[in-house]
């Protein structure tokens, strides 16, 4: 089987070319990625040498480019490639519509004219927006999302569909909760409350904190994929989440225990605009219909997160340096 996986030097993306080359070594993965400043080749480090992964340096709004990469065939295309973080949605809203929404229609061009076996569109519960106390985001909940990002991630979840509704293209669409684990960028919740603790810098927490999301480790993200290539019936939505709903000031204490810091580090700042209250995933269809079960619990799984970090300390530095730290300071000040 040969994957085009768009996005795979990102967070997800990696752990997603790497558990499936190991799963499957006679797979063929070819890796189109930009590398924006999100996107690390470091972190593919372990199989960049295996036979069946190349890497190709590209734009998924770049049709020519697409166009090309489809050429050599292609049956299956997983579509991680996105402008992920909701704050630079709010401060640049105009790229995430140019890569999520543009580039999704691209490759979902390509992949009409070529024909593939299944296209798998990799979304994001955030498309449902916000939850009250309580209540389960289901496939059928309503799409509305609130911020720049979850638009424009629920515009290319609309065009995924439309391609099936109107060409019959073999999609799924997933949306799955807050992931956290190895080779997650440092302005995501979990890996920058854990690197500014160890830096013994503020650790910033929006508003009261009291914000809930649904929290998966990435490998368990990555088995829903896999599962959903092989055996998700086509047209269909998959929610994928691991019912671990924490407020961020309890993941952010969990951090700090687990470390032996000191709660004075906590500094909260003036609330995220448009900060959605709460997520929570109703994963029953994806449980039940294929099978999937998430192996790590949230206790066991935030532990040994922490312990990579501290263990690759030297990667998530270089990443610190740079690009992001200019980012960070508009972002929250100076450190
Ligand atoms: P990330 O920001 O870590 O990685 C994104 C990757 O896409 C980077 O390697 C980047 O270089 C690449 N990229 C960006 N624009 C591109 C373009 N125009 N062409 C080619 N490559 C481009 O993101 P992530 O956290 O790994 O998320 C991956 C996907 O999963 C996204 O689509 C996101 O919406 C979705 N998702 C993420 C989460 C989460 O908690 N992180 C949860 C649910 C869904």
């Amino acid at each position: 089987m040969k994957l085009l996986v768009t996005g795979g030097a990102g967070f997800i993306g990696s752990n997603f070319v790497m558990y499936m080359l190991n799963k499957y070594p006679n797979y063929q993965i070819i890796n189109m990625d930009s590398l924006t400043y999100a996107g690390n080749l470091e972190n593919l480090k372990s199989i960049e040498d295996h036979e069946g992964y190349t890497f190709i340096k590209a734009d998924i709004a770049d049709a020519h480019a697409v166009d090309q990469a489809f050429k050599g065939g292609i049956d299956v295309v997983v579509n991680f490639a996105a402008e992920s973080h909701v704050d630079r949605s709010i401060l640049e809203p105009e790229i995430f519509v140019k890569t999520n929404v543009m580039g999704t229609q691209v490759l979902l061009d390509a992949a009409k004219k070529y024909g593939v076996t299944k296209y798998v569109q990799v979304s994001t519960d955030e498309v449902y927006g916000s939850l009250g106390e309580t209540g389960l985001f289901t496939e059928e909940t309503p799409l509305s999302p609130n911020s720049p990002y979850s638009a424009s991630k629920a515009g290319s979840d609309m065009l995924v569909r439309a391609y099936h509704e109107t060409f019959g293209l073999p999609v799924n669409i997933t949306r799955c909760s807050n992931n956290y684990g190895p080779y997650q960028f440092p302005e995501k919740l979990i890996p920058l409350i854990i690197s500014n603790a160890l830096n013994n810098k503020d650790l910033p927490v929006y508003g009261d904190g009291l914000n809930i999301r649904d929290w998966l480790y990435v490998e368990d993200h990555c088995s829903a994929i896999d599962l959903v290539i092989h055996n998700g019936v086509n047209g269909e939505v998959y929610n994928i989440g691991g019912n671990n709903e924490r407020t961020n000031i309890h993941i952010v204490k969990t951090i700090l225990q687990e470390l032996n810091m000191p709660e004075s580090l906590i500094k909260y700042v003036k609330d995220r605009l448009g900060h959605d209250r709460r997520y929570g995933i109703n994963a029953t269809k994806i449980t039940s219909d294929l099978g999937w079960q998430p192996k790590h619990n949230f206790e066991s799984g935030i532990k040994e997160t922490i312990r990579w970090y501290l263990d690759n300390q030297s990667w998530w530095e270089r990443i610190q340096s740079g690009k992001y730290q200019a980012y960070y300071e508009k972002q929250y000040g100076e450190r």
